[in-house]
């Protein structure tokens, strides 16, 4: 029986959750202690599983995959000694597409043999068509080794003609819709590859000779690499040791539609995008959400730990005091506890505790990321109630979620979000708070730097999860029963 990661904490269901993070790295020695460590600075994107593949030019390619966290797996000498070589790909994983809480043949990344040599290849992101096209390779003679829908595109890449590993892997892209982030490996090259939309992240940097493919620029920071740039949306980089980087444009070019959502809570505060550091980003949404949406309080509380940068900038704007009413137990980790019933119980209690001494009495604004199925707001809410508030207003860093991400995100199916259901006073009423208000989607864009707000025509971002207006239509969603939103 295949090693099963031991269960999530209930109360961190009420989160959206980025799937995946990716890391490759070329011409450096034992390449594979790099990747690792930016794993594990990528660790906040995936927590179930993790794998490293490498290559060495006398041992081959060696491949390494492990439930849990990388800290607790990639760290051990004996495991890093089997992955040798100067090229290493690797990946953390939470999982949409593919069984959740599955076997280890669904950790990536995933190795494909073909005729001109072996290539390895690691997927942030969705395959929107990924059922019809499992179903098509099938049909055909393909034999699946997993759920996952990355291992589409080494079945694609076996079946193309094309003469070698890069050019098959366009060919294979070609057919794919949906959202993509990747690295992959041959025997000699690390190649990255964007989606033409962009959707998901992926940097190039470099450390000494050696180059680094990474989701987010934290994961330079680690190993002390340079940051150089983002790989462009549609763009596939080729790199070698000795001839550098190479880049290419294999799809038809479109207007990017990065993931709004990277800037209010995936990706880390410390990470730079598009130029701009998130967290200032953060602080800055929640300067807008001051002025959209002032209330008379005494205290500005965040919802730790994301809901800080854009508490500061709340505090800031409005004048109100800035406080840490809620302390996260920062050791609270998923191999704590298997939960039982009576812990389950406690809830998010466990996590977040209230600075009772602050809060008494008081008028409190508190500060969050945002609203998914509300459970968690409902209860954070009572506990600081219980702790002496005054009132409670809840000011939200994103716009109500009112429709599933099929871009790579795990999202709750519609019906359980809380916004697909109730109006912004409902949802007030239904959380018992003294007032509660999202960001708008105009002002969302204002703070990550479009001063005109959002184009409605042609949006400048994803951000199909507050509008539901999906760039890529989510075709095997919609062939099993998915609505779109009508058009207005
Ligand atoms: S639907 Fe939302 S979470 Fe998904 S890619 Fe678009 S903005 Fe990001």
């Amino acid at each position: 029986m295949p090693k099963q990661m031991p269960p999530a904490h209930p109360f961190d269901d009420d989160k959206l959750k980025e799937e995946c993070g990716i890391f490759g790295a070329i011409g450096l020695t034992d390449a594979a202690n790099f990747v690792a460590l930016g794993l594990h600075a990528l660790q906040h994107r995936g927590q179930e599983a993790g794998g490293i593949v490498s290559h060495d030019p006398e041992l081959g390619f060696n491949s390494e995959r492990r439930f849990g966290y990388v800290r607790d797996n990639f760290t051990s000498q004996s495991l890093m000694e089997r992955l040798p070589g100067p090229l290493a790909i690797g990946h953390v994983r939470y999982s949409t597409a593919g069984s959740k809480g599955a076997a280890i043949r669904d950790v990536q990344p995933f190795f494909g043999e073909f005729s001109m040599g072996g290539a390895a290849i690691a997927h942030n992101g969705n395959i929107t068509n990924a059922i019809a096209l499992r179903k098509e390779l099938i049909e055909r003679g393909s034999i699946f080794q997993s759920s996952s829908d990355t291992e589409c595109i080494i079945h694609l890449m076996a079946r193309s003609l094309q003469r070698n590993i890069p050019e098959r892997m366009e060919d294979a892209l070609r057919r794919v819709e949906g959202a993509f982030s990747i690295v992959a490996m041959t025997r000699t090259k690390l190649i990255g590859v964007r989606d033409p939309l962009g959707v998901r992240p992926l940097v190039l940097g470099q450390l000494g000779e050696g180059w680094i493919l990474s989701s987010e620029t934290c994961a330079l920071d680690i190993i002390g690499a340079r940051h150089v740039r983002e790989i462009e949306p549609g763009e596939m980089v080729v790199i070698s040791a000795k001839g550098g980087v190479e880049s290419h444009f294999p799809f038809r070019r479109q207007s990017s539609r990065f993931c709004i959502f990277e800037h209010v809570y995936f990706s880390r505060p410390d990470s730079i995008i598009g130029g701009r550091s998130v967290y200032e980003t953060r602080h800055q949404i929640g300067v807008e959400l001051a002025r959209e949406a002032p209330v008379d309080a005494d205290l500005v509380c965040p919802v730790p730990d994301s809901g800080t940068p854009a508490a500061i900038g709340f505090s800031h704007e409005s004048g109100i005091p800035f406080a840490m009413g809620i302390i996260r137990n920062q050791y609270m980790g998923r191999t704590f506890i298997e939960p039982t019933e009576q812990i389950r119980n406690m809830g998010v209690r466990l996590k977040l505790n209230v600075n009772r001494a602050l809060i008494e009495g008081k008028r409190v604004i508190l500060v969050d990321d945002s609203v998914v199925r509300g459970t968690t707001s409902r209860k954070i809410k009572e506990m600081i109630l219980d702790a002496g508030a005054a009132e409670v207003h809840f000011r939200i860093a994103s716009p109500p979620t009112a429709w599933p991400c099929f871009y790579g995100v795990d999202t709750p199916q519609r019906e359980k979000l809380l916004a697909a259901t109730m109006s912004e006073d409902e949802m007030r009423d239904h959380l018992q708070v003294n007032s509660l208000k999202f960001i708008s989607l105009d002002g969302l864009y204002r703070a990550v730097g479009e001063a005109g707000g959002r184009n409605t025509k042609c949006p400048q971002y994803c951000d199909a999860c507050f509008s539901g207006e999906y760039p890529v239509a989510p075709s095997d969603m919609i062939d099993k029963g998915f609505e779109l939103k009508a058009a207005e």
